[in-house]
């Protein structure tokens, strides 16, 4: 039986004693959970904007998603770009993605500012395909980006691959051929299966080191205007006029908005008593799923890189019913046990859905199966010596709250603009959470923001 043990919180070093609410307070503004997207969503409340800001986490800062992720920095969404243009029509769809990607500013932006350390590894990304129906799919992706004015992806196919012919001839500017080794060489397999490669900006960081940095780099620099509180679950969300109260432990917060940054489905319940019934609305409107994990130390001095594969085999497992399933692999330079590794190299791929109503422990142990799983994914594919195997150093799950559309929700509630959102990981959660954390910044100023795939919708309270 081995235990959730993340490499991201074994890094945090963690000596701070947790501070519960121990009093009631009153606000401008309160953030509730302190993952990447709360603690970036107070960074911008408290840079652009003058007010005062509570941040309110149950357990502690980057305990959750942000503490037990794959820490792949990339741009796209769970669902293919082809999927948003038609739900929302191409101008908004490559508005949306050219969002998360401006993230990529943000992010360096918060670490100049607030002179972060937290290491930040670049480099480009790669993709591996292995069906035609994945090709087409992708190219008919990189013609939206390309027709929307944003870069495209590199696209090489390999020479050798008998269904090349297949490809609709309106895509022919969109790719390169290759031959195969080549192809292999930069996804770093062997395994002929792969016959495309797709290439984009990626980077890896460990995202809850990144967190705690930003956060006691706020309560020393914003002493004035910000404090944050751990061991403090929200349990009810009470919606006023113009104002909002949140009941904590035995205390009360009163703010003028409230931005829940809790990933989603969490243990609080929200009462509007200035109009429609939202409670069910936020709970049904986010789904759980939990994401698995392994990661080993290696010796080897191999530069750091990202990668996704859509196998041809299925990946028993998982239980991704929305659409394709891959693996994902990172490999970055890592310190452990005071001593100088070279590197890391995490696994990811499978997931399972959070039956509705059932609670997720973060204490459950990893999953043989699923270790399994990863195991033969990494045989079949990036070991260089299948035969020796793996000795894992570090197993871990995740708890995310996928929305219906696979879109980050990030917004006023449209029943009460007291309250706001930037959550529903949807799997790529750090750009998109940091994107969030200034877009809220600028509702919180009042100002006119311009519509996006984003916004939260409730039909009886839109006009
Ligand atoms: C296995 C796995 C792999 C992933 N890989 C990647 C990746 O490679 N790249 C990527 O971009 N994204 C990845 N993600 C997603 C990414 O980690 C998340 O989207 C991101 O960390 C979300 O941050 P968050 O702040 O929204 O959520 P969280 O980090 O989950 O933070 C939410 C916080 O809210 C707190 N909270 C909830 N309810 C309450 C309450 N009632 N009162 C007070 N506090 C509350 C929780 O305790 C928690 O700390 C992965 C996720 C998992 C699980």
């Amino acid at each position: 039986m081995i235990p959730n043990h993340s490499p991201w919180i074994k890094q945090l070093r963690r000596t701070r004693p947790i501070v519960s609410l121990d009093k009631n307070i009153e606000t401008d503004v309160v953030i509730v959970g302190g993952g990447i997207a709360g603690v970036t969503t107070a960074f911008f409340a408290l840079r652009n904007t003058n007010q005062n800001v509570v941040l309110i986490e149950a357990d502690k800062i980057a305990h959750g998603a942000t503490g037990h992720n794959a820490g792949q920095i990339a741009s796209y969404f769970e669902k293919p770009l082809s999927e948003i243009v038609d739900e929302f029509g191409l101008d908004l769809a490559i508005d949306g993605q050219k969002s998360v990607e401006s993230a990529w500013i943000l992010l360096d932006q918060i670490i100049e500012e607030a002179k972060l350390r937290t290491p930040l590894h670049r480099f480009v990304g790669r993709t591996g395909l292995s069906s035609l129906d994945q090709v087409i799919l992708n190219l008919k992706n990189n013609l939206y980006r390309k027709n929307g004015g944003l870069e495209v992806e590199a696209i090489v196919i390999a020479e050798e691959w008998e269904e090349k012919e297949k490809i609709p001839s309106e895509y022919r500017d969109l790719y390169k051929f290759l031959p195969q080794k080549d192809l292999l060489d930069l996804l770093e397999v062997k395994n002929k299966d792969y016959i495309a490669c797709f290439s984009y900006q990626k980077g890896s960081m460990n995202s809850a080191l990144f967190s705690e940095e930003l956060i006691n780099h706020m309560a020393t620099q914003h002493k004035e205007r910000f404090s944050f509180y751990e061991g403090s679950p929200v349990k009810v969300v009470r919606l006023k006029e113009d104002y909002g109260v949140l009941e904590i432990l035995d205390h009360n917060i009163k703010a003028k908005r409230i931005v829940l940054c809790t990933n989603g489905f969490e243990y609080l319940k929200i009462k509007n008593e200035a109009g429609a019934e939202i409670d069910t609305k936020f709970h049904h409107g986010v789904a759980g799923r939990v994401g698995y994990m392994s990661g080993y130390l290696d010796s080897s001095s191999n530069p750091p890189m990202a990668a996704s594969y859509f196998p041809k085999m299925k990946i028993s497992g998982a239980n991704d019913p929305t659409g394709e399933k891959y693996f994902y692999l990172t490999r970055r330079p890592h310190e452990h046990d005071g001593k100088r590794y070279h590197n890391l190299i995490c696994t990811g791929g499978p997931e399972k859905v959070l039956p509705n109503g059932a609670d997720y422990s973060k204490e459950a142990y990893c999953s043989e199966e699923v270790r399994g799983v990863i195991d033969g994914f990494l045989k079949n594919n990036y070991l260089k010596h299948p035969d020796k195997g793996v000795r894992y150093d570090f197993c871990w799950h995740g708890l995310m709250g996928y929305t219906p559309n696979g879109i980050r929700r990030i917004g006023s509630e449209p029943c009460n603009p007291v309250l706001l959102y930037n959550l529903g990981c949807n799997g790529v959660g750090i750009l998109p959470s940091i994107y969030g954390g200034s877009r809220i910044s600028r509702f919180l100023n009042n100002e006119e923001v311009e519509i996006s795939i984003f916004d939260p919708h409730d039909q009886r309270c839109e006009i």
